[in-house]
């Protein structure tokens, strides 16, 4: 590849809000066949909202909330200001949480009054010796709209769930769809409930998810298809998703996402939407047949 065009693309790209960090970066790129793609805040707007508290009995909704919200206070997590933020629009008053601990992957937990509280997903209460099987139908129909359920864990027994639903970016269902025609193989990785992924993920017409995945296993998924001789890209925003845009053959973060994800990239997506993969692709291409 020549200096030059090499900078001719990069220009151009930087004009449409497409940052390639250097020529190999751009080279890489053109070969990739298989795209990996973050759900919450890549495919999604990463700002979920609270849309369900579910008491169990014996327990009341207010009461469900501010346990959850109250724990919530002391993560960044973006569930957790789903969660604060609901509580303050329901006007429910927070307290103060000690022992305050956040489990990765898995949820919070901490003391409120006095009492042991948690919340977090199925992974989090199976640890804790609970059992939610008698709450999977409940929450499985709330998961086939899309929702992330999580359940609230008092003195060693389920209160109640809580909902939160994310939407998919405006701009995403399109940027797939013109992905699968340039011929990507696009698979979608989420540390979410494989029944929430599925949901999603059949609304975009996306049909390979690796759901429940812990951080390192997405730089891990990355490794196996590697070995099979793919070449990978990911795509994400999150700290979370820092290992796997390195191991990638190319790394894209959302210029939206964080710090450390960005760093880790070969190519930067501005405006935080897909579309920009569309274009950097295109771009690729031109480059490398100019250049051949
Ligand atoms: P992702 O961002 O892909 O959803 P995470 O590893 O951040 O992946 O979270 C995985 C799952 O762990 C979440 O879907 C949620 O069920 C649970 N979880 C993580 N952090 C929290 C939290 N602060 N509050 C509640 N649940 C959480
Ligand atoms: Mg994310």
């Amino acid at each position: 590849a020549t200096p030059m065009s090499i900078m001719t693309a990069t220009g151009r790209g930087a004009q449409a809000g497409v940052l390639i960090k250097n020529a190999e970066a751009l080279e890489r790129f053109e070969k990739i066949d298989t795209l990996m793609i973050d759900k919450t805040g890549t495919l999604t707007e990463g700002k979920p909202r609270l849309v369900a508290v579910m008491p169990e009995p014996g327990h009341d909704e207010g009461e469900v909330l501010r346990l959850a919200a109250t724990l919530e206070r002391g993560s960044e997590h973006p569930l957790a200001e789903a969660i604060v933020r609901g509580a303050e629009e329901r006007g429910v008053a927070m307290d103060e949480a000690s022992d305050f601990e956040a489990i990765t992957g898995k949820g919070v937990k901490g003391t409120v009054d006095g009492k042991a509280v948690a919340l977090g997903n199925i992974a989090l209460v199976r640890d804790l010796g609970l059992e939610g099987a008698g709450l999977a139908e409940k929450a499985n129909a709330r998961r086939d709209e899309g929702e992330t359920v999580m359940f609230v864990i008092l003195d060693g027994a389920i209160a109640g769930l809580v909902s939160v639903t994310d939407p998919v970016k405006e701009t995403t269902p399109d940027a797939i769809k013109a992905l699968h025609d340039l011929g990507f193989r696009i698979i979608m990785a989420t540390g979410d409930n494989e029944r929430t992924a599925k949901a999603v993920a059949a609304r975009l017409g996306i049909d390979e998810i690796r759901a429940d995945v812990l951080p390192e296993d997405k730089a891990r998924i990355i490794r196996e298809l590697q070995e099979e001789g793919k070449k990978v890209a990911m795509a994400g925003d999150g700290v979370n998703d820092a290992p796997a845009l390195a191991q990638a053959d190319v790394g894209i973060a959302m210029g939206t996402g964080a710090d450390v994800a960005i760093e880790s990239a070969g190519i930067t997506l501005v405006k935080g939407n897909l579309d920009g993969i569309v274009r950097a692709r295109r771009l690729a291409r031109a480059t490398m047949r100019n250049i051949r």
